[in-house]
């Protein structure tokens, strides 16, 4: 933006020229402003006059104290002050019979470059006002013309907007001849801020001295605002600690890279997140007030898959650590001490990395090239592996001995059973876990084609093993829960999809036994409803005496839970977020994951994993890498958004896989975001956008963007707060003067 002040008497045409440049910016396509102030109405009194040209959308509707160059039309008006606030570098164009040189040696114009005509003479040469009153302002437009290096043409042809032929535009040609320039004008690296103290005291209205206000009406209030960064729910509440509104913000500027690299700050697994998070963020999304929550999932996995970052380690630091489990906890863990510059080894009894998203959630969900691209991330930072190696108890202490420090991060390994009357390891594989069941689907090392499958349990692996048999074939699917579906513990959109796939649910209903009848089973079930609420506050479901009924089935899946088997750890030891564990061995050992938490989130495993590698680094390096996370109180809530500042946005969704496409596949369900529009919904709560309106709004001109952040001019404010009911997004409040 080019911003420019003039100067001038009243009845030369000084706010014409203004609007003269302007009309003529307007004309090679620029937006443009021009306007005036006057003091008071009357030929001769002061007046100033603004022009702003932009190559965008003008909204600053203040006066201009700082302006790019000045323009000023009556020699007497020259006076210290009227160069308030002009950049260094800029033009003063004056209009008098002298040379630039006769002002050029002083001192407090050496930052500035002086250009001189003699307008006066100009205009009454081509009749333009009198002697006693010329009208400059044609002429002074073509000398700023030369100097601002406009078209010419351009100039003369914008006074045929207002009217002005003959003189006028002789009068632009013969300045655009004659107009003088400092013969050596300051060089760039001569310029300096000159320190002009503004007139005080002259007048209630001072602007035309182009300083500010003269009346300091900061002292009359007693609150005024201030400007500070909150903090948005999503990023509040992401378990892996993701900086959501970060990543957002840079997809709106197209930058995925960027968008990836901030999300890789906290989490090694945003293809994998972007897949299966349950979406904490999208449930806190503030946009949920107007047409629904942005789609933050999608995105992550937009930038996931389709943004490239180099990770790198940093300089190798002495200390190793060796890892026990490749979940996502164990491979967070591994993949922040990496970039931190610990040697890692990550021991796994199984054969692959990935833990559960490997060997529970089907593929339909989380396609194995996805999640393969985001370990290979961590495997090159130079994490080594030890596959098909289980670490007990004993083997853990040796690892004491071996690494400075271990981390424990095994997930959940006892499977939770219930009494059914048949034992389940003879029964032909009739009655199977449900983890069990999904790791041999994805293995193809289970057959139920033609089956009646009926699944036990409300959660994840519950939902996924029933749609999995749906995929291998089976004939029927039945989930029984013995809850509501208020109370499931599963993603609601994963319930809603088995519902759409053809499985059904039975509520409040619970198995007693199975029996066998011949090649059949029979499900024998009890109605439930709903008591009291127990210790997890969900409502306990309590047995409907006498309301039993049979399921007559193939094969039972039970997917009523898992639990954490301590027995790794040393006899007694118990693990803590706080802590590790360090008496009776060697060294450290950290819990992480579900091991230690039981939140049974991918994300939430994300974020435990990165705590305690940080946790694990401050104790060797004593760095606090670990920003304690905001307080509750700066959470920025839908009643401090502003939405009658935001217009109404279609949602973008995923494209999904076809129904009929579904039955005897494992392709993905959910295809993906087509690009990143969808970002461009995010609200920004808390986060400033530069949007400016506070800087647009404020009646005194008293605020400033400098760089990110806005300026107040605490000097003039009156405490007004239209800044504060202005800022879409709660960054400005007010605060006691
Ligand atoms: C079927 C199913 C579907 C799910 N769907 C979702 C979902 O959509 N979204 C979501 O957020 N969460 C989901 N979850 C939950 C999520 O997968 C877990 O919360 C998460 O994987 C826990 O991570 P973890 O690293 O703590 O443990 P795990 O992922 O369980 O990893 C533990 C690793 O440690 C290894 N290990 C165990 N014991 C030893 C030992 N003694 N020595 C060496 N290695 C050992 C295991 O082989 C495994 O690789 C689902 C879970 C299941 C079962």
């Amino acid at each position: 933006m080019i911003e420019i002040r003039i100067h001038g008497r009243g009845g030369q045409g000084g706010v014409t020229l203004a609007k003269l440049i302007a009309a003529a910016e307007h004309r090679e396509g620029r937006s443009v402003q021009a306007f005036g102030i006057y003091a008071a109405e009357r030929s001769g009194a002061p007046v100033q006059a603004f022009l702003r040209a932009d190559e965008e959308p003008i909204h600053n509707p203040n006066q201009i104290y700082e302006p790019d160059h000045l323009i000023v039309l009556d020699p007497t008006l020259i006076s210290p002050v009227i160069l308030s606030g002009l950049k260094p570098g800029g033009w003063i164009l004056l209009n008098c019979e002298t040379t630039p040189e006769h002002y050029a040696g002083q001192e407090r114009v050496n930052s500035f470059r002086i250009a001189t005509i003699d307008a006066t003479s100009i205009a009454v040469k081509h009749g333009l006002g009198s002697r006693t009153v010329p009208i400059v302002n044609t002429a002074l437009a073509g000398a700023a013309a030369r100097l601002l290096g406009m078209n010419l043409e351009s100039v003369v042809a914008a006074f045929e907007d207002f009217g002005f032929h003959g003189g006028n535009q002789l009068a632009a040609r013969e300045a655009w001849d004659e107009v003088r320039v400092q013969k050596d004008p300051p060089k760039p690296g001569e310029f300096k801020k000159q320190e002009i103290s503004h007139a005080r005291g002259h007048a209630f209205i001072g602007g035309n001295e182009g300083a500010p206000p003269a009346i300091h009406t900061g002292q009359w209030a007693n609150q005024q605002p201030a400007w500070e960064n909150a903090t948005p729910p999503c990023n509040f509440i992401c378990p892996a600690g993701n900086d959501v509104q970060g990543f957002l913000a840079a997809l709106t500027e197209e930058d995925v890279d960027g968008a990836l690299e901030i999300l890789l700050q906290t989490s090694p697994l945003p293809s994998v997140c972007g897949r299966v998070c349950p979406g904490f963020c999208m449930m806190q999304c503030n946009r949920s007030e107007l047409e629904g929550p942005v789609n933050v999932r999608g995105l992550e996995r937009y930038a996931g898959d389709h943004g490239e970052v180099q990770v790198t380690a940093a300089a190798g630091r002495p200390e190793q650590v060796a890892v026990i489990g490749a979940g996502p906890a164990g491979l967070s863990g591994a993949y922040h001490l990496a970039r931190l510059g610990y040697g890692v080894t990550i021991y796994e009894a199984g054969s692959e990395l990935g833990g559960l998203m490997r060997t529970g959630i089907p593929e339909y969900r989380l396609p194995r090239a996805a999640l393969d691209r985001d370990i290979e991330r961590i495997t090159r930072l130079g994490v080594k592996t030890v596959f098909n190696r289980r670490i007990d108890h004993r083997a853990l202490e040796e690892l004491t001995h071996e690494y400075d420090a271990v981390m424990a991060a095994t997930g959940l390994q006892r499977l939770t059973s219930i009494d059914l009357g048949l034992d389940l390891g003879t029964d032909q594989g009739r009655v199977l876990q449900g983890i069990e069941f999904l790791d041999k689907a994805r293995c193809s090392a289970v057959e139920v084609t033609g089956e009646d499958v009926v699944v036990v349990g409300g959660g994840n692996t519950a939902i996924d093993a029933a749609r999995s048999a749906l995929r291998l074939g089976a004939n029927e699917v039945r989930i029984i829960y013995r809850r509501t579906r208020d109370e499931m513990p599963a993603i609601p959109e994963e319930v809603d999809d088995a519902i759409d796939e053809g499985i059904q649910i039975d509520f409040l209903c619970s198995p007693v036994r199975i029996t066998r009848e011949g090649e059949k089973r029979q499900l024998s079930c009890q109605r439930m409803e709903l008591g009291e609420p127990d210790e997890s506050g969900r409502r306990r479901p309590v047995v409907i005496p006498g309301a039993e009924f049979e399921i007559p089935c193939d094969r039972v899946i039970l997917a009523v839970g898992q639990a954490a088997d301590l027995s790794l750890l040393p006899e007694g030891a118990e693990l803590s977020e706080d802590h590790p564990v360090e008496e009776t061995v060697d060294a450290p050992v950290y819990g992480a994951g579900d091991l230690l938490t039981n939140e049974g989130t991918v994300t939430a495993a994300i974020g435990c994993g990165r705590d305690m590698a940080l946790m694990l680094h401050e104790r060797f390096s004593g760095e606090k890498r670990y920003a304690d996370p905001p307080d509750e109180a700066t959470v920025v809530r839908a009643d401090q958004v502003r939405f009658q500042h935001f217009e109404m946005q279609h949602r973008h969704d995923e494209k999904v896989l076809p129904f009929e496409r579904r039955s005897g596949s494992f392709d993905e369900v959910r295809q993906g975001l087509e690009g990143v529009d969808e970002a461009r919904r995010c609200l920004s709560c808390g986060v400033c956008n530069s949007c400016d309106r506070c800087v647009t709004y404020c009646p005194d001109g008293v605020l400033k963007r400098v760089g990110k952040e806005i300026v107040f001019d605490y000097d003039y404010c009156k405490g007004c707060g239209v800044c504060v009911s202005e800022c879409s997004r709660a960054v400005i409040y007010m605060k006691t003067a």
